[in-house]
């Protein structure tokens, strides 16, 4: 079988599987569609922040006991809460379910140690959110339509980057084939995870944060679906995150290009990979709001359309980091060659750069662990300087209107104008 006529992939983040009102809003979302469907699920609400947080207390040897039971609580609780709504029948079903993958996130955090790469026990750790969640909505979703629960763990094949791993797209594309395609004889809906993958020898890997908008682009580009549908508590695509610019608007349809800028620059609505593999295949993409599923959201494919409203693009929690020679020798392509890989190694991500003649600097998403890693790589040949707490704004498509409208009062420690686009780091 090559495809399945009429499959959407739908993506329910994790504000859309929040609690179990959530989950039970988007049981009447998938109540409503009728065709084929992959749903692809994050954790619930911010129960990634709470893995990450106990993953670093067990690797350092903290007493995580209290963080993991508030975790634990938490779903037992909603499990609960779902096994009422759904009808006795369902309870032991449910509970037993994510009993199993807390026992199995259990035993994995007793053998966390420092001895071992941070990295990949991250990943072994972290990925639970997305097990408990998917077994919660598996179990919602089996008395509506005829639904199967699969482990994405032994379907999406990536390498072993640990916490941003690479798809092995061929063999993602044959397990999809060989594994997925053939359950639609049987069943009209797949559950399973976003933002977690599996080795060759069978580890579990993570996409990188927020990296389930991705999956579902992968699974939708192997299963040659006819479009992804990701469900936001937001309207569509806006020019603004509303929860922090004012007067907002909604792009009633993008295409992949602009969107694919947007997603690069930070705007928080979709992860910047989601894109390509959808624009590859031409599968279009709506953003809609599970708040109001009736509402037209937006539809990014491929298409022309006028000049669009200015965007704002806020992105925080940046490092400016200045580097320069020890002997003011000027910045050359050799020094930047070293610098950049030491960037790459330490997992850094460029979001600005600039140059003068002594001196470079970069702008990148801060972390104090990767941040002294890139210090010690580069100490014996440059001296550096940084500044954290900086947030970097972008507009793109920018005027003179919404440029003074957004430095007003600011004080701009590096700023950067392409054609199309204004940028800007300062202070908090
Ligand atoms: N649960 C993961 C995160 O919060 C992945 C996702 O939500 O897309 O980063
Ligand atoms: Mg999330």
């Amino acid at each position: 079988m090559e495809k399945v006529q009429g499959l959407q992939v739908y993506k329910f983040g994790g504000a859309s599987v929040k609690d179990a009102a959530a989950i039970l809003n988007l049981r009447k979302i998938v109540g409503s569609h009728s065709g084929p469907l992959v749903i692809v699920v994050s954790a619930m609400g911010k129960t990634t922040n709470a893995l990450e947080e106990i993953f670093d207390l067990a690797y350092h040897g903290k007493d995580y006991a209290d963080a993991l039971n508030r975790v634990e609580d938490f779903h037992r609780n909603t499990a609960a809460s779902l096994a009422a709504g759904a009808g006795p029948y369902m309870m032991d079903d449910i509970n037993e379910g994510f009993r199993d993958a807390f026992d199995a996130l259990e035993a994995q955090l007793a053998v966390v140690s420092t001895l071992k790469d941070y990295d990949e026990q991250y990943d072994q750790v972290v990925s639970y959110g997305e097990l408990l969640a998917s077994e919660f909505v598996a179990h919602v979703l089996n008395d509506l339509r005829h639904t199967r629960w699969l482990d994405c763990r032994s379907l999406l094949r990536t390498n072993e980057s640990w916490r941003e791993a690479q798809v092995d797209w061929q063999a993602t594309e044959e397990n999809l084939r060989d594994k997925v395609l053939p359950c639609f004889q049987q069943v009209r809906t797949i559950v399973t995870q976003g933002f977690i993958g599996g080795t060759a020898d069978g580890r579990t890997t993570t996409l990188g944060r927020e990296g389930s908008d991705y999956t579902a682009a992968i699974l939708a580009y192997c299963l040659r679906a006819e479009s992804v549908t990701i469900w936001k508590d937001v309207a569509g695509l806006l020019n603004a995150d509303p929860k922090i610019f004012p007067d907002t608007v909604r792009y009633p349809e993008i295409s992949y290009r602009e969107t694919i800028e947007m997603a690069y620059y930070g705007a928080s609505v979709i992860h910047p990979k989601t894109l390509k593999p959808l624009a590859d295949r031409n599968i279009p993409l709506r953003v809609k709001s599970f708040l109001d599923p009736a509402a037209e959201g937006t539809l990014i494919h491929d298409c022309q359309h006028p000049a669009l409203a200015p965007a704002f693009i806020r992105k925080t929690d940046q490092v400016l980091l200045s580097f320069a020679s020890k002997d003011f020798s000027f910045i050359s392509e050799e020094n930047m060659a070293v610098i950049f890989a030491g960037l790459a190694q330490a997992k850094l991500k460029i979001n600005v750069m600039q140059n003068s003649a002594i001196s470079f600097s970069v702008c990148v998403d801060y972390s104090e662990r990767r941040v002294h890693q890139l210090l010690d790589l580069l100490r014996a040949q440059f001296t550096l300087h940084y500044n954290t707490g900086l947030t970097l704004f972008t507009i793109k498509n920018y005027d003179a209107a919404s440029i003074a409208r957004l430095t007003a009062g600011k004080r701009l420690l590096l700023e950067q104008r392409t054609r199309h686009t204004f940028q800007f780091v300062c202070q908090d």
